[in-house]
């Protein structure tokens, strides 16, 4: 790309900073469990002195990715962006997966600062650059893998809160998981119930779980990416015997998977995590989905209001997303932003009045 003039929205400089929250407790899932939270904030700054924000959440037990790889990542990437225009952000999305199609969690931080600055620029709000389908989502939340007592605690607290529907992890032991399915139904018994065994069993022990549920009347809404990311054949298996929805998370980074996917009527559901695919690639995910008549999820990793406001935005801009799976928040101690979005319960209402992702950084408190 030649660079022949400076536009309003050339990219003029780009920071990348570790972003350490801590949770409120440890969460655990099949693959491995965190602490706390080490992701990266990316700030991105145009020639007209908008200033984009982007959250790249890597997710070490299921991405690959890990804070260092990703600040890395990102500083690979400021001189492919330098002194490039902001508005033809598709070729530069292009460009970063060309050089860094491995670091997703990285590249989907910078395309939101990018997006988010241009959007500032263009002083409109990034749902409505999106295409403004909806103004509100509401999210689920998910109980981690935890003692069964404890499982049906967090679900009264979620249901007092507001909560219709609950995503519990499974994807370890079948009777076990079945306890904690089984405990969060006596905390919460009018909640929906998402499970997501994270890639954790075999084929025949993902149906035998749903048999013990059933034996007990107990049916979830969907059964989210029972087996391993690569056992295709085993995905369809379920899907075929389930009896209740499917979906792909693991199995799906790019728009080529979930064609795959829809080819082999492997799942009913695929879903979709810019950390997973950057921003573009989802986009491209969610119409094959829609050609292919597969239902659209929304997921994420342990990602502050920052990351969350930017899928916030694109689910909201595109509309038709049935499962919403944007908790993370919720389970961080504290929150270092704000704006982005007003919560009232698990709903989050977009602002029509305010460019970009609207988001920003929280004022520490004044001292006396
Ligand atoms: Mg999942």
């Amino acid at each position: 790309m030649p660079r022949t003039r400076r536009s309003p929205t050339t990219i003029v400089q780009i920071f990348a900073e570790p972003l350490d929250i801590p949770l409120i407790e440890p969460f655990a899932i099949a693959t491995g469990r965190i602490d706390a939270v080490r992701n990266v904030l990316v700030r991105i700054v145009l020639t007209d002195g908008s200033v984009g924000l982007g959250e790249a959440a890597p997710f070490p037990p299921s991405g690959g990715e890990t804070q260092e790889t990703a600040l890395a990542a990102v500083r690979g990437m400021i001189p492919l962006l330098e002194g490039e225009d902001a508005a033809c952000w598709r070729p530069l999305a292009a460009r970063l997966t060309a050089s860094f199609e491995a670091q997703a969690a990285a590249r989907a931080g910078v395309e939101a600062a990018l997006l988010d600055a241009l959007t500032r620029s263009w002083d409109i709000p990034l749902y409505q650059f999106f295409g403004g389908a909806v103004a509100h989502v509401e999210t689920d939340i998910t109980i981690p893998l935890v003692a069964p007592a404890h499982t049906t605690e967090l679900a009264r607290a979620h249901a007092a809160r507001g909560a219709t529907t609950l995503k519990l992890k499974v994807g370890t032991d079948v009777d076990d998981d079945a306890d904690r399915v089984l405990a969060a139904v006596e905390g919460a018994p009018d909640c929906d119930l998402i499970l997501d065994g994270n890639q954790g069993y075999m084929p025949t022990e993902a149906l035998d779980l749903l048999v013990a549920l059933a034996a007990e009347d107990v049916r979830p809404i969907l059964f989210e990416q029972p087996v391993h990311r690569h056992d295709l054949e085993g995905l369809r298996f379920v899907t075929e015997r389930a009896g209740v929805p499917v979906a792909a998370d693991e199995s799906v980074h790019t728009a080529a998977d979930a064609l795959r996917i829809a080819r082999l009527g492997a799942a009913s559901v695929i879903n979709i995590k810019l950390a997973k695919s950057g921003i573009a690639e989802a986009l491209d995910i969610a119409a094959v989905c829609r050609a292919a008549h597969l239902e659209l999820m929304v997921g994420t990793m342990i990602e502050s209001r920052l990351g969350i406001a930017a899928s916030v935005h694109l689910i909201a801009g595109l509309g038709g997303f049935r499962y919403v799976d944007l908790d993370s928040p919720m389970l961080l101690s504290a929150d270092p932003f704000e704006g982005g979005y007003e919560q009232d319960g698990m709903v989050y209402a977009l602002e029509r009045d305010r460019a970009g992702l609207g988001v920003s950084p929280r004022e520490p408190e004044a001292d006396g």
